[in-house]
C-alpha cells in the first residue's frame, strides 16, 4: 500500500487582463496570493479578510499543454501500468480552462489535452512491455443533473431513466457502473477516436436536450488489465486512470438563472457541494461517515477521493479582478483537497479461463495419480 496524499496543481488560464494589482503568482514558491480591494462591494468573499494566501504542490502561468502533461500526468500513467489506479481532475469556475486543459483542441496538436496525451504515452509503453499483455478499454460517462449516461452508447442519451446507469460496489467496495460500454482499444487511435464519439454525441444531446455542458461533469476511463506473458499465472492486474472535467464551480447567484437553467444550477452546486462535504470529512479524517453516496459524482468517485488512487486536481483560475471572488472559493477548496489521503494498492482479479486449465491440469494429474 502506498501512502498519496491528494496532489494539489494550480493552473492559470492565459488573460488579456490580468488583475496585477490583485494577484500574486509565485511559481518558484508554488503560492497564489490574493488581495481584495478595500472598497469591495458586497458580494465579496467574506470581507472580514482582504488578504489571502495559498501554497499548493505546483502552481503553474500560462504554461504549455505539454508541461501541464509533463507535470500532471506522465508519472500517473506510469503508475497505472504499475497497477495503481489513478486520477486527473481539473476543478474551477467555466471559462477557467477545464475542457482545454483535460481534453484540449482537437484542431492543433500543440493544444492536445491531457486525455489524447495520456493515450499517447500508454499505447508507446504497452508497445515496449513485451513480457506483458495489456488489454485497453475506454468508457466515456457524464453526469448531468444526477443522471448518470453513457456518451460512448449512441448519438443521444435522452433523459429518461431507463438509459440511466447504475453505480455498484462489489465485495471488496471496487465501485462499478453497471452496463457501462468499455470499448477495447488495440491502437493508439481506436482509444483517441473514443474521444471524438463520446464529445459528438455529447454535443448532439447538448442541442436536442437544449443542456450546457459546463454544467455537466465528464468521466474518461481508461481501463487496463495486465496479464504476465512470462509466468503461467491466473492473476490479473486490474486498474483505471479517470480523466475528470468537472462541472464549472461557479455559484448560482452570478449566473441569475431562472427555470430549468436554475434547476441545472442548483444540481450542479449540489453534486459540488456534495463533493465538498466528502473533501471535508476526508480532511478532517472522519473516515467513519464520508458521505459518497449523496451524490452520483462522489459515488463514481469514490476511490479517487479517500480511496485506493493516485489523485491530482488541477484548479484552473481565471486571475481577472471580475473573477477574485470564484478564484478564491477555488483556491479555498483546492486547500481543502490537499488534506485527503489516499492509499492506493495495486488490484487483482483471477482469470477464470486460467484458473479452468490449472483445475484441469489438477485434475488430470489427481486421475492419473488414482490409476496407479
Ligand atoms: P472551462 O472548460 O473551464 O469552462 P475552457 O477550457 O472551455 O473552460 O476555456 C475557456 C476558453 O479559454 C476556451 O476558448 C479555451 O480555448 C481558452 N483557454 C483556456 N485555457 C487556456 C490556455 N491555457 N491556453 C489557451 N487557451 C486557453
Ligand atoms: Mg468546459
Amino acid at each position: 500500500m502506498v501512502k498519496a496524499p491528494i496532489k494539489v496543481v494550480v493552473r492559470t488560464r492565459p488573460t488579456a487582463n490580468f488583475a496585477y494589482k490583485n494577484i500574486q503568482i509565485n511559481e518558484s514558491s508554488n503560492y497564489v496570493g490574493i488581495n481584495i480591494p478595500k472598497n469591495a462591494e458586497s458580494g465579496y468573499v467574506n470581507h472580514q479578510q482582504e488578504n489571502w494566501g495559498f501554497h499548493f504542490d505546483k502552481v503553474l502561468q500560462n504554461v504549455s499543454q505539454e508541461v501541464m502533461f509533463d507535470v500532471c500526468a506522465k508519472d500517473i500513467v506510469l503508475s497505472v501500468l504499475e497497477g495503481y489506479s489513478g486520477t486527473i481532475m481539473c476543478y474551477g469556475q467555466t471559462g477557467a480552462g477545464k475542457t482545454f486543459t483535460t481534453t484540449g483542441t482537437t484542431t492543433d496538436y500543440k493544444y492536445r489535452g491531457l486525455i489524447p496525451r495520456c493515450i499517447s504515452q500508454l499505447f508507446q509503453e504497452v508497445g515496449q512491455r513485451y513480457e506483458q499483455q495489456i488489454t485497453v478499454g475506454v468508457s466515456y460517462l457524464e453526469i448531468y443533473n444526477e443522471l448518470l449516461t453513457d456518451l460512448l452508447a449512441g448519438s443521444v442519451a435522452p433523459n429518461d431513466q431507463t438509459q440511466q446507469l447504475a453505480i455498484q460496489e462489489d465485495t471488496n467496495g471496487r465501485v462499478h457502473v453497471k452496463n457501462q460500454i468499455i470499448r477495447q482499444c488495440k491502437t493508439e487511435e481506436e482509444a483517441q477516436a473514443m474521444i471524438f464519439e463520446g464529445e459528438t454525441n455529447r454535443t448532439i444531446s447538448e442541442h436536442k436536450l437544449n443542456k450546457n455542458s459546463s454544467r455537466s461533469h465528464c468521466v474518461f476511463t481508461i481501463h487496463l488489465e495486465i496479464r504476465s506473458r512470462v509466468e503461467s499465472t491466473e492473476k490479473v492486474i486490474i486498474s483505471k486512470l479517470h480523466l475528470v472535467d468537472l462541472a464549472g464551480s461557479e455559484r448560482t447567484k452570478k449566473t441569475g438563472s431562472e427555470g430549468r437553467t436554475l434547476l441545472e444550477a442548483q444540481f450542479i452546486n449540489k453534486s459540488l457541494s456534495f463533493l465538498e462535504q466528502v473533501v471535508v470529512a476526508l480532511s478532517e479524517k472522519q473516515r467513519d461517515h464520508i458521505p459518497y453516496r449523496q451524490s452520483k459524482l462522489t459515488n463514481l468517485l469514490k476511490d479517487s477521493i479517500g480511496g485506493n488512487s493516485k489523485t491530482i486536481m488541477i484548479a484552473n483560475i481565471w486571475p481577472e479582478a471580475d473573477h477574485l471572488e470564484e478564484t478564491i472559493s477555488t483556491l479555498k477548496f483546492a486547500t481543502r483537497m490537499m488534506k485527503v489521503a489516499n492509499e492506493a494498492t495495486i488490484q487483482l482479479k483471477l482469470d477464470p479461463t486460467v484458473l479452468l486449465k490449472k483445475y484441469e491440469k489438477e485434475i488430470k494429474e489427481l486421475k492419473q495419480e488414482l490409476a496407479m
